[in-house]
């Protein structure tokens, strides 16, 4: 067994899993270039080179594999994919792609296709299953934080009258604090607001313990961004361990605890925590990415799971999978990962 640095925090329930459960996990390089790092060069070089991106875009088998996880550039693909979905027993998540807003006018757009969207899914009696995942960095949080919290609420506004919901996703550290007053403010008036923690960062065990309240619904991912080891967990194993004690605290305060992982063994202990520490009938769901372990996803929904498809839509798909992909070593596993297997 591998040495594991164990978080550990007075009160919380440590569930039982060992570093052989999971497997190990090959860590990266810390010296020299490491091959994880000069992928992430080569990707976010890729993803800025227009002739690449045209390239790319348009070989007939990268549209293949771009619809494997994207629903497609417009909101009617986005309803397409809803209403196929939703008809299998899954719930979903819609992503409006594009991030990084650097102005006010884009930021306006991006709630125009969120309000857009929100009349469509209710036009379509897909709104309950359906509810919209929002980066405050595309409604301008770069630019104002109070810009970002207005254009927030007028997409909550747009979801609640369509009888959809929000969740805010979370993005890099640096934003961390922010996006977190953001969504207590927006809490205020639309309390069924979704909130993401990422369980790789120390602090978010004190961050579980803030929002592990009855009711809260938070979205428990490992985290997508390559963070400073002074801030985060780097091997695969502490940030498991990270998150099974993140979900312990959220399950013991009785929020709503939305799994995001693909990994079998979060998603296993999962069912045990939340019968374990929740008991019977407690809510909860699981979240996984559109494209990803899809015959998991249908296992869940088969065995009375609610299981929530995150699902990306609109022309930026690019950026987005270039970046996600540059941003975490592991997400360009995932990506190939899923590439040859469905479950
Ligand atoms: C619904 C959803 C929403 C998210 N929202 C955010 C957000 O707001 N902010 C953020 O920072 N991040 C977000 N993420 C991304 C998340 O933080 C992780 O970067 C991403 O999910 C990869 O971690 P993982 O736990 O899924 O598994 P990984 O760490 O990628 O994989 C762990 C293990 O799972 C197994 N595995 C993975 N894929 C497969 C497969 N196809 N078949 C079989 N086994 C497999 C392998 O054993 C692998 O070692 C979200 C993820 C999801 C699912």
């Amino acid at each position: 067994m591998v040495g594991l640095t164990r978080p550990t925090g007075a009160g919380d329930i440590i569930p039982p899993v060992t570093s052989e459960a999971w497997g190990s996990q090959p860590t990266s390089s810390t010296s020299g270039v490491s091959p994880s790092a000069a992928l992430r060069h080569i990707l976010l070089w890729a993803s800025r080179r227009g002739q690449i991106k045209r390239a790319v875009t348009s070989a007939p088998v990268t549209r293949d594999v771009v619809r494997r996880f994207v629903a497609g550039e417009t909101i009617e693909d986005a309803v397409a994919v809803t209403r196929a979905l939703t008809g299998e027993g899954l719930t979903v998540s819609l992503d409006h792609l594009g991030e990084d807003t650097l102005d006010a006018r884009t930021a306006r757009a991006a709630v125009a296709a969120y309000c857009s969207l929100a009349g469509r899914l209710a036009d379509e009696g897909l709104a309950p299953m359906a509810e919209m995942s929002v980066k405050l960095s595309a409604v301008g949080q770069a630019l104002d934080e109070s810009l970002a919290l207005d254009n927030a609420r007028l997409i909550c506004e747009a979801a609640r009258a369509a009888g959809s919901s929000v969740t805010i996703d979370m993005e890099d550290h640096t934003t961390t604090d922010s996006t977190l007053r953001v969504v207590s403010l927006i809490r205020q008036d639309f309390p069924s607001t979704g909130a993401v923690l990422q369980a790789s960062l120390h602090r978010t065990a004190d961050d579980c313990r803030a929002l592990g309240v009855p009711g809260s619904r938070v979205r428990l991912c490992k985290g997508a961004y390559q963070e400073p080891a002074s801030l985060a967990w780097q091997r695969p194993d502490d940030i498991r361990h990270a998150y099974l004690r993140c979900l312990s605290i959220l399950i013991g305060g009785s929020a709503l605890p939305m799994a995001a992982t693909h990994d079998p063994k979060l998603v296993e202990a999962t069912g045990r925590l939340v019968s374990d520490i929740g008991g019977p009938g407690f809510r909860h769901e699981y979240q996984m990415l559109f494209g990803i372990r899809p015959d998991e996803q249908r296992r869940l929904v088969a065995a009375r799971e609610t299981v929530r498809v995150y699902v990306p839509f609109g022309v930026q798909w690019y950026g987005y999978l270039m970046r996600r992909m540059a941003e975490r070593p592991a997400n360009t596993a995932l990506f190939l990962r899923a590439l040859v297997s469905r479950n």
